[in-house]
This record gives structure tokens, C-alpha cells and sequence, in this order.
């Protein structure tokens, strides 16, 4: 399985290394003529209206968008998951607009703006690590969209369909096991592509 990461601005490096570890080839995307190769695709944390511009200057808004059609699957986090959201909390701008819910940037305030924490997440067995680094809010969601983990009441991961979002970096520790959940994903992906 190829799994590539958008890599034109962000935290690259760190997924790709976890990627391998849960078994996956990692690929550095930065043209969208790569995209055809890839099973799945993972949109970093960084700074979402850079990525979400140079997206758009680079033509990865549409690509990604029948990337996603075509019936692959995304994994969007923290700046990521902004990028995935069909709303965003004051702001014109969205940028894919493929899953259904509604995202606040930057929403644990100037005392929060890191932190670390445990979360229990939905289909993984043991609590999951994670760093939380200026990091959005899922405030509302669709009814097609299942919630994978909250964090005081607040909704931090969820998933629609062949869509993943997580509001902190799990690229970030030596825990995988959010990739592997995602390679998971990619798998049924394809064993469902083939019939
Ligand atoms: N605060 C950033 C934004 O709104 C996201 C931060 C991150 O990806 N770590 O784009």
C-alpha cells in the first residue's frame, strides 16, 4: 500500500516515518500527477490557509476531491482536518469541503495552546497519546459522521465513510496506531474497489 502526505507545508517528515511503521510505503506528495499511485492520502497539521491556498494554486483541491471520489481514502489532521471540513467557524474560506461537520480553529485559547493528554478513541483498544498544538474543534457534525473521541465533552476525532480527522498530531509521538487505523481504512478501501 502507498499512502502518500500533501507536503506543501507542515508536519511531512513525521507521518511518512509512521506510515513505514505500521507498514505502509510513505510517499512525499508535492505534484498531483502523483496522486493515481497512492491508495490514501494525509493532509498534515501546519498552517490551514497556507496549505489551503497553496492547494489551490498547485490544483490539489479538485485532484484530492476525485482522489477522494474515485474512492480512496483522506486523513486530515489538525490543520488537516480544517482543510477537510465543509465549514469552518468564521471563515469564508473552506478548502475540500468533503466531510460534513462544522470546525473551529485554534479553539482551546492562548492558555491551551499545547498540551498532551490520553484520549480513548473509538476501535482502538488501549488510550492513544496526543499532542494538541494550536489545534481546531469539531463542533458539529453530520449524521453520516461517526465520533471516534472527545476531549472534555469536545469532539477531537471522527469519521465519515473513507474520511478521518483528528484534531491533534498522532504523528507526533512513537504511537502509530491512529495510522494504522487509517491503513486499515485504505485496505477496505481497495478490497472494495476490486469487486
Ligand atoms: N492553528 C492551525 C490552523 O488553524 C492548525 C495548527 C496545527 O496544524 N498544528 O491552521
Amino acid at each position: 500500500m502507498k499512502i502518500g502526505v500533501l507536503a506543501l507545508q507542515g508536519a511531512v517528515a513525521e507521518h511518512i516515518k509512521m506510515i513505514e511503521s505500521a507498514g505502509a510505503e510513505g510517499v512525499v506528495v508535492k505534484k498531483t500527477d502523483q496522486l493515481p499511485d497512492l491508495d490514501g492520502i494525509i493532509i498534515p497539521g501546519g498552517e490551514s490557509t497556507t496549505i489551503g491556498k497553496l492547494m489551490r494554486d498547485y490544483g490539489f483541491i479538485e485532484a484530492i476531491r476525485t482522489f477522494y471520489e474515485q474512492g480512496k481514502p483522506v486523513f486530515g489532521t489538525c490543520a488537516g482536518l480544517i482543510i477537510l471540513a465543509d465549514e469552518i467557524v468564521g471563515q469564508e474560506q473552506a478548502h475540500l469541503q468533503l466531510m460534513n461537520m462544522k470546525v473551529q480553529r485554534n479553539a482551546f485559547g492562548r492558555q491551551r495552546e499545547s498540551f498532551e493528554t490520553e484520549l480513548a478513541i473509538k476501535g482502538i483498544e488501549e488510550r492513544v497519546r496526543a499532542v494538541f498544538i494550536r489545534a481546531p474543534l469539531i463542533k458539529e457534525v453530520g449524521a453520516e459522521v461517526d465520533v471516534l473521541s472527545t476531549h472534555n465533552g469536545e469532539i477531537v476525532a471522527a469519521r465519515q465513510g473513507r474520511l478521518l480527522a483528528a484534531s491533534f498530531h498522532p504523528e507526533l509521538t512513537n504511537d502509530y496506531r491512529m495510522h494504522q487505523y487509517f491503513l486499515d481504512m485504505v485496505k477496505e478501501a481497495k478490497s472494495s474497489s476490486v469487486q
